[in-house]
């Protein structure tokens, strides 16, 4: 079986998965929700959807009768995918969203507990979780070649442009460059360590306090601590380019991504050399995977469902909450 994917938001995320998806074998965009009848005719024409699985944001709600789509996409600003989530649940419909996949842990349970109430799958966008280099780090780890591990390093950081987009607007992004990439860091001190972070700390730094509003945060520094005794130091930044860096150390070993978490080829190696797995476009490997678990049950080696979503957004609700007190926020209970 394909699983059969409508994509909410034709933005410049959903076209990147749409083309991703057309060298899938077990997922096909079947259909479209879009606020924008001429960019709907655009897809159609591109994608071949017929006009029946078509849906605009007052409406959608009728897909429960659409027997051609299985899963929802949302690929629409952050703020949105709280009320889009639980919407598409209660149409019966698997739903897929972006990350992050709210604006905080409280709405992200919400979101978790209206998909088990429907009984419907919620998958995060994760694309890194599928990615094969960082694959075989965690296996590396897993398997005892780094040792016991003491630290991660993760950077995460470009120039944002134009002042005025969604990004930087508190009501859509629900916060700034911690929301939209700290996260990678987040979660790969999660996965690259293979622990849950006990404590956090955190810095902020704001150089431009125009493009940077109230609530929109520019530069934030933050370390987690792990049951284990390994610490993460972190970077989010809208502010500088060429940070794009994870970096895993144990008591035998090193391994290193950089890029990291970039959409083309990740560059890996290890204490034991080159990581040389051939790069494949990130988004297709995550279709064909989540079509994977979907339909069959497939357990992923790094989850990527709600609860795991609301892990990474317990943290950036701690991250958030340091930075206000200066202090250590206990992340234990
Ligand atoms: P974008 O601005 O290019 O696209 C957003 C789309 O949502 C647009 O088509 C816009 O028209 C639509 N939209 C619907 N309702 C809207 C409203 N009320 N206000 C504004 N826009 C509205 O943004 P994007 O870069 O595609 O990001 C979309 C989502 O995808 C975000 O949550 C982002 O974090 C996520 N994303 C994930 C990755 C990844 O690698 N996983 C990469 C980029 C973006």
């Amino acid at each position: 079986p394909v699983l059969r994917v409508a994509i909410m938001g034709l933005g410049g995320y959903g076209t990147m998965v749409a083309e991703a998806m057309r060298a899938c074998v077990k997922a096909k965009l079947t259909g479209v929700i879009s606020g924008t009848p001429a960019k709907i005719k655009d897809w159609q024409s591109r994608f071949s959807i017929p006009e029946k699985n078509c849906y605009n944001y007052e409406n959608f709600d009728q897909i429960k009768d659409n027997k051609d789509i299985d899963v929802v996409y949302i690929t629409t600003p952050n703020a949105l995918h709280h009320d889009q989530v639980i919407r598409v649940a209660a149409a019966g419909k698997h739903v897929i969203c972006e990350k992050p996949m709210a604006l905080n842990a409280r709405e992200g349970m919400e979101m978790v507990a209206a998909c088990k109430k429907a009984n419907v799958q919620l998958l995060v966008g994760y694309r890194m979780h599928f990615e094969p280099k960082t694959l075989e780090i965690i296996r590396m780890r897993k398997s005892g070649d780094f040792g016991k591990i003491l630290f991660f390093q993760g950077l995460c950081g470009f120039r944002i442009g134009d002042p005025n987009q969604w990004r930087l607007n508190k009501q859509l992004a629900g916060g700034g460059s911690l929301m939209d990439i700290g996260i990678y860091a987040i979660n790969g001190s999660r996965y690259m360590v293979g622990e849950e972070p006990v404590w956090v700390t955190a810095q902020e730094t704001k150089t431009d306090l125009v493009k940077f509003k109230e609530g929109v945060d520019e530069t934030i520094q933050f370390q987690l601590g792990f049951p284990g005794g390994a610490v993460a130091s972190c970077l989010s930044t809208y502010n500088m380019n060429n940070l794009d860096r994870f970096f895993l150390n144990g008591e035998k070993g090193f391994a290193e991504l950089q890029p990291s978490t970039g959409y083309g080829p990740i560059k890996g190696r290890t204490n034991k050399g080159e990581l040389t797995h051939p790069h494949v476009t990130h988004q297709t490997v995550q279709m064909e995977e989540m079509a994977g678990i979907i339909l069959e049950g497939k357990q992923p080696v790094v989850p990527v469902n709600g609860e795991e979503g609301v892990k990474d957004l317990k943290i950036i609700d701690a991250i958030y909450q340091a930075v206000k007190t200066g202090g250590k926020v206990d992340l234990s209970l």
